[in-house]
């Protein structure tokens, strides 16, 4: 898959801008580059050195531009790479590209130079995805989730696990060569105890894609409540701004309405709803059946209800329609600048449902709200020691290293012989391999690197 070409690209984005930075990474970056630049050998200085001139077409002065030199293998490809910082005007990008080329350099595929830094080494392939993650992050959680992946978090913890299976499968390996004399160097018992071990560790990882996932694509979050319970008004006190249509009219939210808010770095997509009440009319009915299929679809569910005009069995009723247990779920009572306290005290919620009181018209605890949509929510899974996936092919990999170790305890606990043991082991390693890249087909990397921008 490698080639010996050197490759060129536009690393910034394409566009006018102050600066536009030109990549070149493979064996002839410096000299094709030295063939265009006019100032001093760039041949004959050291790595990691700033070279200011002109890059020349001819006698024709194209752009003063400065050259950074990284030479193999301390670079980001492992390869000698270039990056030329000329002035961001296309027509000198496209200019200064296009002599390169000339000089022998071609044009590089999407994600060619992170794909050689793979190839070469450089790095594994989560951390390459985690690169693809990390350019497109838009909130601080996603950044640092990226960040954290890109740094290897995830790929040492599959590395030592790894280890340990490779390990069993040699012993096991091994039993097949002395299959005459019925020895065990694999102890059953350990090997048990490491898959129990692992499968921990799988569990632990393939939950937490669900938090990983909803930080990538933000936290679905259901306001429902019944009509002037004071949902929009809610939702613009949560995004300060007067974005949903106020009224007075029961039952005037008709459709669904969507908007991000950021919290603590999370996004949450907060989506205000036509109302859990029984519809009347028809209009009505369509919002609401929207409403329950919103509910069954988002990951926090905060009921709204309105402490003048709501009495305790109704909204006793409300929970329990919309409560499924283990369910992310906020009860907030609104309108508390109406109510004397006593209707609250009256309130007799079951005990795992989260409660707040708040006055959204007064914005009385908004601030508080959030805090408890976060902590609701995330709460201190996000710490750093708390390796994240957020990759749909990790995920799928690691569900078939657990069925596969699944199938290597069935055989322990029903005695089958070494062979199928080490199959099934082996299948394990095979595909936690799949993750950080020891085993790789053309396909899988085509693929990935398919989706990156030219340049990367
Ligand atoms: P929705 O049908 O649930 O979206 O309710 P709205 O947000 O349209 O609010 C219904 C009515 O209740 C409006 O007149 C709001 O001004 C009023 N309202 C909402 N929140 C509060 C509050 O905290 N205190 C008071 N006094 N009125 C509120």
């Amino acid at each position: 898959m490698i080639t010996n070409e050197t490759i060129v690209a536009l690393s910034t984005p394409p566009g006018i801008g102050a600066i536009g930075v030109i990549r070149l990474s493979g064996k002839d970056a410096i000299s094709i580059t030295n063939a265009v630049f006019s100032g001093k050998d760039l041949l004959a200085q050291d790595s990691h050195t700033i070279h200011f001139g002109l890059i020349k077409d001819g006698d024709i002065i194209v752009d003063e531009v400065l050259v950074s030199l990284f030479v193999a293998p301390k670079s980001y490809t492992k390869e000698n790479v270039v990056e030329i910082s000329c002035h961001g005007s296309n027509y000198i990008i496209q200019q200064i590209i296009t002599l390169l080329i000339r000089h022998g350099a071609s044009a590089a595929k999407p994600g060619e130079f992170t794909l050689r830094a793979f190839l070469n080494g450089g790095l594994d392939l989560s951390q390459a995805e985690a690169v693809a993650d990390l350019i497109s992050s838009d909130s601080a959680a996603a950044h640092q989730v990226a960040m954290n992946q890109l740094r290897g978090g995830f790929s040492n913890e599959l590395a030592v696990l790894r280890e340990q299976l490779i390990h069993f499968a040699s012993m096991i390996e091994l039993e097949l060569d002395f299959a005459e004399e019925d020895v065990e160097f694999a102890n059953r018992d350990q090997l048990q105890d490491l898959i129990n071990k692992i499968t921990l560790v799988l569990n632990k990882l393939i939950r937490s894609f669900e938090l990983g996932n909803v930080i990538k694509e933000g936290i679905n979050t259901v306001i429902a409540g019944r009509p002037n319970a004071g949902k929009s008004t809610l939702l613009n006190a949560l995004l300060n701004e007067d974005r949903a249509i106020v009224s007075e009219i029961a039952g005037t939210t008709r459709d669904t309405i969507e908007e991000v808010l950021n919290i603590n770095g999370i996004n949450f997509r907060l989506i205000d709803t036509a109302g859990i009440r029984e519809a009347t009319d028809t209009i009505e009915a369509i919002g609401v059946e929207k409403t329950m299929q919103k509910i069954s679809q988002s990951a926090l569910l905060v009921y709204l209800f309105d402490i003048v005009n709501t009495t305790p069995e109704e909204i006793l009723e409300d929970i329990t329609r919309l409560h499924k247990p283990g369910f992310p779920f906020i009860a907030v009572a609104n309108k508390i600048d109406l109510s004397l306290t006593e209707r609250l005290q009256s309130l007799d919620l079951p005990s795992d449902v989260r409660f707040i009181s708040i006055s959204a018209k007064e914005n009385q605890h908004i601030e508080e709200l959030k805090e408890l949509l976060y902590d609701t929510a995330v709460g201190d899974q996000l710490s750093d020691s708390h390796t994240m996936v957020t990759n749909i092919r990790h995920v799928e990999a690691l569900q078939r290293t657990r069925e596969a170790l699944n199938s290597v305890a069935n055989g322990l606990n029903n005695p089958v012989t070494s062979d199928f043991l080490a199959m099934d082991i082996k299948q394990a390693l095979y595909y936690l391999g799949e993750i950080t890249g020891q085993v790789t087909t053309d396909d899988l990397l085509e693929n990935i690197f398919s989706k990156f921008c030219i340049g990367k």
